[in-house]
């Protein structure tokens, strides 16, 4: 077996019934042909999705005694299983779209995020366990303190659902918190109807004040008198929803200089 490392935000789940249910979460929306795991572990949601035979499954790990350990688990699929780490490693080896799986390390779910809206036109459908309290901040609709930076960047592009909740106890080691399982299917946008850099950086920056109006907290932006006088501007950044953001996004473009 793989002792678990913590740096590494190893925690093994140990039910079965529950990984499988993780496993069948994944519906196939979108039609993809393939499916990445991030952080296999020892290889117990791998065993299901191994069995989906009209989908190939790619992994990737960061830990070398994982890889050793599902090098021999897992003979038939060694082809895919990718030592490194998915933060920095080029997605573009997976020939087309794919999904996502993962009961993630908890400690870089965020920039985890970060790289799968990188990637969303690739990206049709993602099922993942994270930490309790991230989950519902991600799936939470506007108006509510829970909802937050990734919240809207992901709702722009994703449909977000809570699915079911994951005790510590069903971890080796239990990890401090709890776990929910959330997923997310692409909208199928493609893009935004608004400058997509703009979009990010005005809704980090309304964030990052999030207790002043959207007015005070976008100082940094130096509008002009015609946007400062908007209305969406009296509210606060955790107020507003992804269209409000796209308006807000094309009121500010003729006056921004990146
Ligand atoms: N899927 C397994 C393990 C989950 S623990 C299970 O459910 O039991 C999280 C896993 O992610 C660990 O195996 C850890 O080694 C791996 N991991 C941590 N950081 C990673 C990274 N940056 N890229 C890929 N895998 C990573």
């Amino acid at each position: 077996m793989v002792k678990p490392k913590k740096h590494l935000g190893q925690h093994f789940l140990k039910e079965q019934s529950t990984a499988k249910n993780i496993a069948d979460s994944l519906t196939g929306f979108g039609g993809y042909k393939h499916i990445l795991e991030i952080g296999p572990g020892t290889g117990v949601l791998t065993q299901y999705l191994a069995e989906r035979h009209n989908q190939t499954l790619w992994m990737i790990e960061v830990d070398p005694d994982s890889i050793a350990y599902l090098e021999t688990r897992f003979p038939q699929a060694t082809e895919n299983l990718i030592e490194g780490d998915f933060l920095t490693w080029d997605i573009s080896v997976i020939p087309s779209s794919f999904a996502i799986i993962g009961n993630l390390p908890y400690n870089i779910s965020s920039q985890i995020f970060f790289k799968v809206l990188d990637l969303q036109q690739q990206i049709p459908e993602m099922v993942c366990m994270l930490q309790k309290e991230v989950a519902r901040r991600l799936v939470s609709a506007p108006g509510n303190k829970a909802y937050g930076i990734l919240s809207v960047l992901l709702q722009a592009f994703y449909k977000l659902e809570y699915l079911f909740e994951v005790k510590p106890e069903c971890f080796y080691p239990p990890p401090k918190v709890d776990s929910a399982v959330i997923r997310l299917q692409n909208l199928g946008k493609s893009r935004l109807e608004c400058d997509e850099v703009l979009f990010r950086r005005l809704v980090k920056q309304g964030f990052q004040n999030r207790r002043k109006t959207l007015r005070n907290a976008l100082k940094a932006f130096n509008l002009p008198q015609e946007v400062r006088a908007l209305e969406l501007l009296d509210r606060r950044a955790e107020q507003l929803g992804v269209e409000d953001y796209v308006t807000l996004t094309k009121s500010v473009t003729p006056f921004w200089n990146p």
